[in-house]
C-alpha cells in the first residue's frame, strides 16, 4: 500500500490517532502490564503478544503522520518508561524495534523505500524491525568490519556475517550496515529477510529473554532505492545509535520507579532476627542508592522529554546522548545490584515469588555493553570537550560550557585533576566524571521545573558528587604507576 493512496480509515491503529497523549499512553499501559516481568515467561516474545502492543500503537509515535502514526518524540519517551516499568526487557524490544531500526528509515530513506516499508509497520502486522552492525571481529570498532556492499546492475549486493543482533530470528526487516567492498565508505541498506538474511546460529543469552539473538549470514541484492545514503544525508554510524542511547534514560525512569518501590516494600516486610530488614542503617544506605538512582534517571528523562526531539539532528545532542546512556545505565545496574543483595537468597533464585531481583540484575547487566560500550562512550566524551577547550585547562572548559556549568558552580569541586595530559584510561576516567556532570546539570533543572521534593533533590546530588570525588580517587590511583606493569601502551593515548 503506497502513503499517498492509504487514508487512515484503514488502519486498525486509527481509533488511537485522535487520542491524547495521556489517553494514548493510559491505553498502552493497560496492555503492558500483561507483561509484567513478575509474571511474563523469561522467553522469546511470541508474535501474538508483539501485535498485542502493535495494537496498542507501539510504533505510532515514531511513525510520521503521512505514514499513520502520531509523530511524537515525548511519546517515544514515555512508550519506552512506561513498557520498562513493567519489564525492563520489553523497554528494550521497543527500543530496538522503534529508535534503533524504524527511526533511520523515517529520518534518512529516500521517499521510495519509505513509502514501501512504512505503512506496512502503522497497521496492526506484527512486523518486526532490527538493526545489523556488530560482526565478530567488530564490535566496538565497527570500521574493521567485514560486511560489504558492491554496486551491481540494479542495485547493490551486500554480504558478510553479522551477530549478537536483537530480534536476530524474528525481524522481518533489517537495517544493515556494510562498507564499500573497494574504499572507505560506509552505507545502511534496507533489506528484508527473505531477500537473503539468515539466521545460522542461535545464541542464548543470560538475560533479556524477550529478544532473540544470533549469527546471521547475508547475501542479498537490493535495488538502488533502498540504500540510505550516509554521506549524502550526513549520517554517520555514530548518528544512527544515539536515539536508541537516549531512551535507555527513559527505560532507567521507569524500570528504577519499579525497583525503589518493590526494594522498600521488600525491605519493610523482611524480618531479619526480631527487626524490619529496612531498620538496618546499611540497609537504608542501600535503599538510598537505590532511590537517587531512581532520581537521577527520572531527571535525565525530564530532559530527554522536554529537550530532545528525536526526529531532528540529534548530532548537536552528542554530548549530552553520551552521557544519558553511561550514568542512566551505570545506575540501573548498580541499583539492580543493592536490590538484589536486598533480597538475599531469594534474589538469587530463578521465577522467585517474592522478588524479581535475579532478573532484574541479568536484565540490567549488558546495558553498559551494548548500544556502544560505556567505557569507548566516557573517552568519547572526553575526546568531544577536548577538541573544543581552545587552549584552556580541561577544567576551565567544564566551568563554561552550558552542558556542565551549573553543575561546576553547584557542586564547587576541585576539578583540577582533570588537567594533565590524559591517556586513554584518564580520558576514560575523565568522561565519566564529565557525565556525572552533566547529570548533576539536568538533575538541578529538573527540580527547578518541576518543583521537585528537596529530599529527592539533595541525595541524588550528593550521590553524584561522590562519583566524581571517586574518579578523582583513581586518577590519584593511575598515578602510583598500576599501569607500569602492563606495557606502554597502556598509559599513552
Ligand atoms: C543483548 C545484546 C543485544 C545486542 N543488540 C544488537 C543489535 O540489535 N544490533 C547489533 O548490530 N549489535 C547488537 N549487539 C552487539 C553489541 O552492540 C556489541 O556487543 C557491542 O558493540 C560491543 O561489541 P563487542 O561485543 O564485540 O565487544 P568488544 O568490541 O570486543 O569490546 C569488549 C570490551 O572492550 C572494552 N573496550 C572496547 N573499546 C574500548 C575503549 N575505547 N575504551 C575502553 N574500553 C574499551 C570494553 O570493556 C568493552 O566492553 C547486542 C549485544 C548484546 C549483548
Amino acid at each position: 500500500m503506497r502513503a499517498d493512496t492509504m487514508t487512515n480509515d484503514v488502519l486498525p491503529t486509527n481509533h488511537l490517532l485522535a487520542l491524547s497523549t495521556d489517553e494514548f499512553i493510559a491505553g498502552f499501559d493497560a496492555v503492558a502490564s500483561k507483561f509484567d516481568s513478575a509474571t511474563f515467561p523469561q522467553q522469546i516474545l511470541p508474535p501474538d503478544s508483539w501485535a498485542l502492543l502493535v495494537r496498542a500503537g507501539v510504533r505510532l509515535p515514531t511513525l510520521p503522520k503521512q505514514y499513520g502514526g502520531r509523530d511524537s518524540s515525548v511519546e517515544m519517551c514515555r512508550i519506552v518508561e512506561t513498557a520498562s516499568e513493567w519489564n525492563v526487557a520489553l523497554g528494550v524490544y521497543v527500543i530496538v524495534n522503534t529508535a534503533l531500526a524504524l527511526l533511520p528509515v523515517v529520518k534518512w530513506a529516500g521517499e521510495e523505500a519509505k513509502q514501501e516499508m512504512l505503512p506496512l509497520f502503522a497497521g496492526g502486522d506484527p512486523l518486526m524491525a532490527g538493526l545489523a552492525a556488530t560482526e565478530p571481529g567488530a564490535g566496538s570498532a565497527l570500521s574493521v568490519m567485514t560486511t560489504t556492499f558492491e554496486e551491481c546492475e540494479g542495485g547493490y549486493r551486500i554480504r558478510g556475517r553479522k551477530h549478537w543482533q536483537a530480534l536476530s530470528s524474528s525481524a522481518d526487516w533489517w537495517l544493515v550496515l556494510a562498507k564499500n567492498a573497494h574504499r572507505n565508505e560506509y552505507g545502511y541498506f534496507i533489506v528484508r529477510r527473505s531477500e537473503g538474511f539468515r539466521t545460522v546460529e542461535m545464541y542464548e543469552a543470560l538475560g533479556l529473554k524477550l529478544l532473540d539473538y544470533g549469527v546471521n549470514d547475508i547475501d542479498v541484492t537490493v535495488p538502488r532505492h533502498r540504500r540510505i545514503d550516509a554521506e549524502e544525508t550526513g549520517l554517520n554510524s555514530v548518528d544512527v545509535f544515539l536515539a536508541s542511547r537516549a531512551l535507555l534514560a527513559a527505560a532507567g525512569a521507569g524500570f528504577l520507579r519499579r525497583i525503589s518501590r518493590e526494594a522498600h516494600a521488600y525491605a519493610e516486610g523482611r524480618q531479619i532476627g526480631r527487626k524490619s530488614q529496612s531498620r538496618i542503617g546499611f540497609v537504608k544506605y542501600r535503599l538510598a542508592a537505590i532511590d537517587t538512582s531512581s532520581t537521577i534517571c527520572e531527571a535525565l528523562s525530564h530532559y530527554l522529554q522536554t529537550t530532545v526531539d528525536f526526529k531532528s539532528d540529534l548530532a548537536p545532542a552528542f554530548p549530552a546522548v553520551q552521557a544519558l546512556k553511561t550514568v542512566a545505565t551505570e545506575r540501573m545496574i548498580s541499583a539492580a545490584q543493592h536490590y538484589q543483595q536486598l533480597t538475599g537468597a531469594e534474589g538469587y533464585r530463578c521465577g522467585s515469588p517474592t522478588n524479581i531481583a535475579g532478573q532484574a540484575f541479568l536484565d540490567t547487566r549488558v546495558f553498559s555493553i551494548f548500544d556502544g560500550n560505556n567505557d569507548m562512550l566516557s573517552q568519547q566524551l572526553t575526546a568531544h570537550c577536548l577538541t573544543r577547550r581552545s587552549g584552556r585547562p580541561l577544567s576551565g572548559f567544564l566551568a563554561d560550557w552550558p552542558l556542565t556549568a551549573p553543575a561546576v558552580a553547584a557542586l564547587q569541586e576541585d576539578l583540577g585533576f582533570l588537567d594533565q595530559r590524559l591517556g586513554q584510561a584518564q580520558q576514560v576516567l575523565a568522561g565519566r566524571a564529565i557525565a556525572y556532570l552533566i547529570a548533576v546539570a539536568h538533575v538541578l533543572k529538573w527540580a527547578e521545573e518541576t518543583a521537585a521534593d528537596p529530599a529527592r533533590v539533595r541525595p541524588a546530588i550528593e550521590f553524584l558528587r561522590n562519583d566524581i570525588v571517586g574518579v578523582a580517587a583513581e586518577f590519584r590511583l593511575l598515578a602510583t604507576g598500576i599501569l607500569d606493569a602492563y606495557g606502554p601502551k597502556s598509559r599513552v593515548s
